[in-house]
């Protein structure tokens, strides 16, 4: 994908940090026209509405359909925003591109799903129209499955391409709807640096209380932009009400977000990486002998007949490092996610160990 081209509508760049706002649905023509023009107030220039809605359960609200792309034209004739919505299949491609809808995305269910992108990636190519696309992350932790919904819409034609960063799916209770996993997009700007990155809080957090540090963690990470869902009576929404806030909280919000885009690094911040890259080499130096250790332990489990695993010796150092990660104002999960994958590390050596034998 070297030929990835910016994120322009009408020929003109989305200004950066690009703010995307609107319902999570297109419900009436009334609340679409009215989340709009509160919207355009608060200086959104891009309008973001659900016109067909992929459920969970059959029974839903599963979106007001063609109806509602006109209503889209409204929005841009009445406040000159731009618009998006959601497209799962050539059907939805092919009207929304018919009725001029300058933006579309790719929701998180169908990017999972390779004959659908490919089915979408088809009916871009055969209409012959350019239009800049966004794919959210699939639902499931799988970077090669984005990539390759985003190589499938490249190839049929599609340049103008960027992500949303929606979460992923997790069972069980749980702070956030979505878990962020930033590791994952922060993965996906280090192999392809010209794509556009923007977080969708809403969808990550699934509750209003966390739009705001969702999206300042966002720009601190150096993403372009953000997609957040806004409507002008949230608690009445039809889908996603949880987490949609009106125009003017949307409005509060980005005045006190910091978007941070100071390109050059300076002296002191070279001199902080050097840092950095000393403290990486004696972390390695460290790693590496504790490695040593743990194959002079091997050995000697062998010698003496005992399995690699000890639960209750990993039990004891898990809650004493923690402990001390604790009193070190490290974090405990960080420090757990540490400690598993040295110990992964240390039984796969010892296990090679023994079968050498
Ligand atoms: C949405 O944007 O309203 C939506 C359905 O999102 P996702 O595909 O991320 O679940
Ligand atoms: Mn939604």
């Amino acid at each position: 994908m070297e030929n990835i081209l910016p994120l322009a509508i009408d020929g003109a760049d989305l200004t950066k940090p690009i703010i995307i706002s609107g319902p999570c649905s297109a419900e009436t023509e009334e609340q679409v026209l009215d989340t709009a023009r509160r919207l355009a107030r608060s200086g959104v220039k891009v309008y973001r509405a659900g016109i067909w809605k992929p459920r969970t359960k059959p029974g839903g609200f599963e979106g007001v359909g063609i109806p509602g792309l006109a209503w889209l034209n409204k929005v841009k004739e009445q406040t000159g925003m731009k618009t998006s919505t959601e497209v799962a299949n050539r059907g939805h491609v092919e009207a929304a591109l018919e009725y001029g809808v300058d933006l579309l995305w790719i929701g998180a269910r169908t990017t999972a799903n390779p004959f659908a992108m490919q089915e979408i990636a088809d009916a871009l190519r055969e209409s012959g129209k350019d239009i800049p696309v966004l794919v959210k992350n699939p639902v499931n932790p799988d970077l090669e499955l984005w990539i390759g919904a985003l190589e499938r819409l490249y190839n049929a034609g599609i340049k103008r391409l960027g992500v949303i960063h929606r979460g992923f799916s997790t069972y069980g209770e749980k702070v956030y709807r979505n878990s962020p996993n930033w590791r994952i997009p922060l993965e996906l700007r280090v192999r392809y640096p010209k794509i556009p990155i923007i977080c969708d809080p809403s969808h990550i957090g699934g509750k209003r209380e966390l739009i705001a540090s969702l999206s300042q963690q966002a720009l601190d990470m150096g993403f372009d932009g953000l997609i957040v869902e806004s409507h002008c009576n949230p608690d009445c929404a039809w889908s996603d009400k949880n987490q949609q806030i009106t125009p003017e909280v949307l409005g509060v919000i980005l005045d006190n977000l910091v978007y941070r885009d100071a390109p050059v690094p300076t002296e002191s911040l070279q001199t902080l990486r050097r840092q950095i890259d000393q403290l990486d080499n004696e972390l390695l130096e460290i790693l590496s002998k504790r490695m040593n250790v743990s194959r002079e332990i091997g050995a000697y489990k062998l010698a003496h007949n005992m399995p690699v695993v000890q639960p209750a010796r990993y039990g004891d150092i898990m809650t004493s490092r923690v402990l001390a990660a604790r009193q070190a104002g490290l974090g405990e999960e960080f420090m757990r996610q540490i400690l598993s994958a040295i110990h992964e590390e240390s039984v796969r050596i010892q296990v090679e160990i023994s079968e050498k034998k």
